[in-house]
């Protein structure tokens, strides 16, 4: 059996890394830049991080901040079109993973034609075809790995959707840990969940390799180390580097091996109640684990391991119920409601969340263990009840 290793071609990563990007963007001979960022980060001050340097060095750029969380394909649709027709030769995204989806879309999209829509996975007619405007992505959150993905998400009215080609991968990530110390302990335990769901789901994919094997342990080390840390003390160097690391390895395991049945019936949760993916796939992570727990309990027991607990003297079996209880627990310690009931989710819209996740047919084919529409709905009414 022979696997697909895509690794983006140039990162930096580690505290001070942005100090790179100048160098970077000499190699591409860009003049006139799209620097695409949520308006809060404008007002934070971190997006003049990138910027300040850009124009000192003489570069015209332009900071596009129509970006919100989860962002809906309309706002895809008009950032393309403000790309198309306003002659950039470099994108830079910066922020978290919804303004570096965006930045990814708007850099491989300025050189197509069409819609937005008509590149989505499930939906869309068109395939993309050629390499765009060269992209930067500097991610601000320890979270979604979109920085070295493939991968555009779009939220559409009842789920989400993609865009994907390696042609939207960057041509340089700059993971500094360095720009996500302002993050407040909410989003730094969600985006953290989030990497962790990353780590965990490719390790357990059907897909999964000794090389996304290797990527997504050591994310989980990592991670399960530091989250706490990280929430709590968002100050603490060592946390927020731990976290970067984790985010960044968990993505290149997931964009390698895939993610399954926990992000499946995350989208949907996204999609009808705008709930931040973090916190969708963190309420989920501990029941679907739970639920198809048996199909891969060796799996479940290195994970275990590798969260820093020890699991000599028990079965495969003792341990990855160990594993699930480890999972939640962690998911409670950082203040993230583990029931979909703590979301104001109520049990009427479980029929419908179950109908829009079987349509991630891609997704859920990764999971070790098939997940019927029977499944998806036991699970929800696991979540929604907590046990
Ligand atoms: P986000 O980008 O939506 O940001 C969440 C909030 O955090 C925003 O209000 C933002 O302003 C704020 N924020 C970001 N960085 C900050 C900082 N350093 N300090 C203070 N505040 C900061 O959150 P996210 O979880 O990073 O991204 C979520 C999006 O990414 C979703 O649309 C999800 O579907 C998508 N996603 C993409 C991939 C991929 O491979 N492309 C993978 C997973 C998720």
């Amino acid at each position: 059996m022979s696997e697909k290793i895509t690794l983006p071609p140039v990162s930096y990563t580690g505290w001070g890394s942005l100090s790179h990007l100048l160098e970077e963007i000499k190699r591409f001979n860009a003049q006139k830049i799209l620097v695409v960022t949520d308006p809060f980060l404008l007002d934070l001050g971190l997006t003049n991080k990138v910027v300040a340097p850009l124009e000192e060095a003489g570069y015209l750029t332009e900071i596009y901040t129509e970006v919100v969380p989860e962002p809906p394909l309309a706002i895809g649709e008009k950032l393309v079109t403000y790309t198309r027709v306003n002659g950039f030769d470099m994108v830079i995204g910066v922020g978290g993973g919804s303004a570096l989806d965006l930045a990814k879309l708007a850099g491989v999209l300025a050189s197509h034609e069409g819609n937005v829509a008509d590149y989505l996975n499930l939906t869309g007619t068109k395939q993309v075809t050629k390499k765009g405007l060269p992209t930067i992505l500097i991610p601000t959150t320890s979270g979604t790995g979109s920085e070295v993905t493939n991968i555009s998400v779009l939220s559409l009215e009842t789920t989400k959707d993609v865009v994907t080609h390696d042609y939207l991968l960057a041509d340089v990530a700059i993971v500094d840990p360095a720009l996500t110390i302002s993050l407040p302990p909410k989003v730094t335990a969600a985006t953290g969940v989030d990497a962790l769901t990353h780590a965990v789901e490719a390790y357990i994919s059907k897909n999964a390799s000794p090389v996304s094997d290797a990527l997504a342990l050591q994310a989980i080390r990592l991670i399960s180390n530091s989250i706490r840390t990280a929430v709590s003390n968002g100050e603490d160097k060592q946390g927020r580097t731990d976290m970067s690391y984790g985010s960044y390895l968990a993505g290149l395991a997931f964009f390698n091996a895939g993610v399954a049945g926990v992000h499946a019936l995350a989208y949907p949760i996204g999609g009808q109640f705008h709930i931040a993916h973090g916190d969708s796939n963190a309420v989920l992570l501990p029941y679907v684990m739970g639920y198809i727990r048996q199909s891969c309990e060796k799996r479940m027991k290195d994970i275990y391991e590798a969260m820093g607990f020890s699991s000599t003297n028990l079965s495969q079996e003792e341990a990855s119920y160990k594993c699930v209880a480890e999972l939640k627990r962690l998911v409670e310690d950082v203040n993230i409601p583990s029931t979909l009931k703590g979301f104001n989710i109520t049990e009427d819209a479980l029929d419908s969340l179950t109908s829009d996740a079987i349509e991630q047919k891609r997704i859920l084919a990764r999971s070790p263990m098939p997940l019927l529409k029977e499944d998806i709905y036991a699970i929800y009414k696991a979540a929604y009840n907590g046990i």
